[in-house]
């Protein structure tokens, strides 16, 4: 089973190319945008980083109004909640002097238990912050690969826990193959297995049992 899942990654990487995810500049910006992208367009949350010019950093989010910061991020929809958000997930940065390596020296599973605790973060959420924010092993499920496990199909489960531990128990433990794989399906999500699938020219159509 494991040999399907790097199978379907290989076709994935030899169609696409090396691909790395997550569109940010700095590793809070990821924080940010793992935050802003919740029930949102990606575009839309382009647009809220973007009216934060060149001021975007903890420290001014931790400073920030509340109100003024809603306005700030209003084209991500949530406003309101998604401040309390931003809020939540930079106070958890402050406890480690907003320094990638500090986070870097605690264990994955202690990170994780405490953002889950922070107001907001859900498991997809707090995932992308430890993988592509501070480079931990930790598998990101999302909508695409659920989608592209039913279709293809690959029995991994139901629900994000299960979804996540058939991954990772199945691919060698690595941040950068859990963030490789994990472009692959988005992009072949938007390329080909969207909502509607486009399976012509799918580099998985001679596998997927679609
Ligand atoms: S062949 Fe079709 S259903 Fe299968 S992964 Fe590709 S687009 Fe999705």
């Amino acid at each position: 089973m494991g040999d399907k899942l790097l199978s379907i990654y290989e076709t994935l990487l030899a169609h696409y190319g090396e691909l790395h995810w997550w569109p940010a500049r700095t590793p809070y910006e990821v924080m940010v945008g793992a935050v802003l992208t919740q029930n949102t367009a990606w575009s839309n949350v382009e647009k809220a980083i973007a009216n934060f010019g060149d001021t975007l950093s903890p420290e001014t989010i931790a400073d920030a109004n509340l109100a003024e910061l809603a306005e700030t991020i209003r084209p991500a929809g949530f406003f309101n909640q998604k401040a309390g958000y931003l809020k939540a997930v930079t106070a958890w940065y402050a406890w480690y002097g907003y320094d990638v390596p500090t986070v870097q020296k605690e264990p994955l599973g202690k990170l994780r238990a405490e953002l889950l605790a922070a107001k907001g973060v859900g498991q997809e959420t707090a995932d992308s912050i430890l993988l592509y924010a501070f480079g931990f092993p930790t598998f990101v499920v999302d909508a695409y690969t659920v989608r592209l496990c039913a279709r293809y199909p690959i029995e991994a489960g139901k629900g994000y826990t299960a979804v996540k531990t058939y991954f990772e128990s199945n691919l060698p433990q690595s941040a950068d193959v859990y963030n490789g794989f994990h472009a692959q399906i988005v992009i072949n999500a938007k390329e080909h297995c969207r909502k509607k699938p486009v399976c012509d020219g799918c580099p998985l159509g001679g596998t997927c049992g679609r």
